[in-house]
């Protein structure tokens, strides 16, 4: 079925416009307080889409000003070694964001280094008191990629109070606070996962559909609502028949596009914006500090 007006989120665009606003936030703050804001990456190992990811996030940072204190640890490192790093970075009064970039090999617990990050530097908001901050509507650090799909909601002027949310994926990451966000913003909202039986049966009542799975085409034609908002913050590579590798979402975008109200592509939708809300979170952290 045709919708009246079909129209794509623009992360990529929207992103560009935050991050031009960010960097002469960012002039300003140096000349006043002498220093920019700092974000320290941590990355283990060599996993080529967590090194594109920090690449990506550590460019960003440079396009608008703020600091870089990155490390790269080999992916034997001990466990004490990475709690050290996060516990000097803690106390640096010139870093204002440590992000832990995820997943983490095996023999390192990931839950228990997220716990080390002083919460007021947690630009990814993974920590449990920002966590808790969410779930009681308190301002804090929140989770990058669900805010970053909150803000494009929020520019395209969609209003989710009082329409049906669907929200399929259920992690701490992306599922769970993309749907805290969403119920805040007065959505009915009902969250779907691997053991959901019926999924269709959900995505299809759904106005508003936000996929966070990471399986290419889990959400085909047949399971949307006619005039849908479809948010797709899955990236999945793929390689097609002439063995061209591309990124792919979680939603059949081809055959789902022209049935919804609004999508966001991929890529171009929700990834440009993630790493946006990063740099807002540092900034945010470093204008908590200073005033
Ligand atoms: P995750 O931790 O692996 O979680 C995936 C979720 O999907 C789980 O809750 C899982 O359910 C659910 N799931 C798996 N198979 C399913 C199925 N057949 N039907 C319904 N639900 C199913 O992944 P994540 O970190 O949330 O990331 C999700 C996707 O978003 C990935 O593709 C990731 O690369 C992408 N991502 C994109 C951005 C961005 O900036 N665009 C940022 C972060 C992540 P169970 O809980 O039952 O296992």
């Amino acid at each position: 079925m045709k919708s009246v007006y079909p129209q794509l989120l623009d992360g990529k665009a929207l992103a560009q416009r935050i991050q031009d606003q960010l960097k002469a936030e960012v002039e300003r703050l140096k000349s006043t307080y002498g220093r920019p804001p700092g974000l320290a990456v941590l990355m283990v190992g060599d996993n080529p889409a967590s090194a594109t990811y920090v690449r990506n996030k550590e460019r960003a940072c440079a396009k608008v000003g703020i600091a870089s204190f990155g490390q790269h640890f080999p992916a034997d490192v001990s466990q004490a070694e990475v709690e050290q790093a996060i516990h000097r970075l803690n106390h640096d009064p010139n870093v204002d964001g440590i992000l832990l970039q995820l997943p983490l090999p095996e023999h390192l617990n990931s839950v228990y280094l997220l716990h080390q990050i002083n919460p007021d530097k947690d630009v990814d908001g993974l920590h449990p008191l920002n966590l808790g901050r969410l779930l009681r509507g308190e301002t804090g650090l929140r989770s990058c990629t669900p805010e970053g799909v909150m803000r494009l909601l929020r520019e395209y002027q969609i209003d989710v109070k009082g329409k049906n949310a669907v929200v399929v994926g259920r992690s701490i990451l992306v599922g769970k606070p993309i749907a805290l966000m969403l119920l805040e913003a007065d959505a009915t909202v009902t969250i779907a996962h691997s053991r959901t039986q019926n999924l269709a049966e959900l995505t299809r009542q759904a106005d508003i559909l936000i996929a966070a799975v990471g399986r290419p085409n889990l959400i085909t034609a047949d399971q949307v609502k006619p005039n849908a908002i479809v948010i797709d913050v899955g990236i999945n590579r793929v390689t097609d028949a002439q063995g061209k590798s591309r990124l792919v979402g979680d939603v059949d975008f081809d055959a789902v596009r022209d049935m919804t109200q609004f999508i966001t592509p991929v890529p171009g939708g929700v990834g440009p914006m993630t790493v946006t809300m990063l740099l807002q979170n540092t900034v945010f952290s470093y204008t908590r500090t200073n005033s």
